[in-house]
């Protein structure tokens, strides 16, 4: 039997503990990272959702933002949710002027983009390699306003991609770890093994 894949979960501030408990679920050994040293002997990493102001701020007061760059920049896998979706992404729109992201996934991202108003909804999407639905929750939720060409939409709400995939890197712009349904977790983690399969 292979060992579990061993995952570590960003929790410098933010929604950590339910994506821990999903890991665990499907068999993965998922610690948290909060230093540089927790990163050593992670096969990959989950960037929940929360501000991505404070953790971008967190991420520089820790001494986590370069090392994890480099891991990034190596092709370490990433799963970022909603803020952690931001702090993937290439460009941020309405972000604060000091807040930086990896840049590992092409995109252009509107923090708050569903309008103030609409602080959060949910919605059941169609999801690309799923048979049912998936129920979305949307905190908040950063909106993308452009995709590289290099990047596969998964699934999309009114025509906004909500979902995306490029190489290694996932991200939503919801918070899948706030149901019960593992489907997506799963798929990250699958995405081990293709990666496996083809080197
Ligand atoms: N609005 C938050 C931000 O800009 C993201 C919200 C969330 O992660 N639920 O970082």
């Amino acid at each position: 039997m292979q060992p579990a894949l061993r995952i570590g979960v960003l929790a410098l501030q933010g929604a950590t503990a339910a994506h821990t408990e999903a890991l665990s679920r499907l068999g993965a050994d998922a610690v948290t990272v909060k230093l540089p040293s927790d990163l050593e002997g992670i096969d990959g990493l989950v960037l929940p959702g929360g501000e991505s102001t404070t953790i971008s701020f967190l991420l520089d007061s820790s001494g986590l933002r370069e090392p994890l760059a480099t891991r990034l920049a190596a092709g370490m896998p990433a799963f970022g949710t909603c803020a952690g979706m931001i702090l993937l992404a290439t460009d941020v729109l309405d972000g604060r002027p000091d807040q930086q992201s990896f840049g590992v996934i092409d995109l252009a991202v509107r923090r708050n983009a569903f309008g103030r108003q609409l602080d959060s909804f949910e919605a059941d999407l169609a999801v690309r390699g799923l048979e049912a639905p998936f129920h979305a929750v949307f905190i908040r939720a950063p909106g993308v306003e452009s995709a590289g060409p290099g990047v596969e939409v998964l699934a999309e709400v009114d025509g906004r991609p909500v979902l995306c995939r490029q190489g290694a890197i996932m991200v939503s712009a919801f918070h899948p770890e706030l149901t019960d349904d593992l489907r997506l977790h799963e798929m990250f983690l699958d995405s081990f093994d293709r990666r496996e399969v083809s080197t």
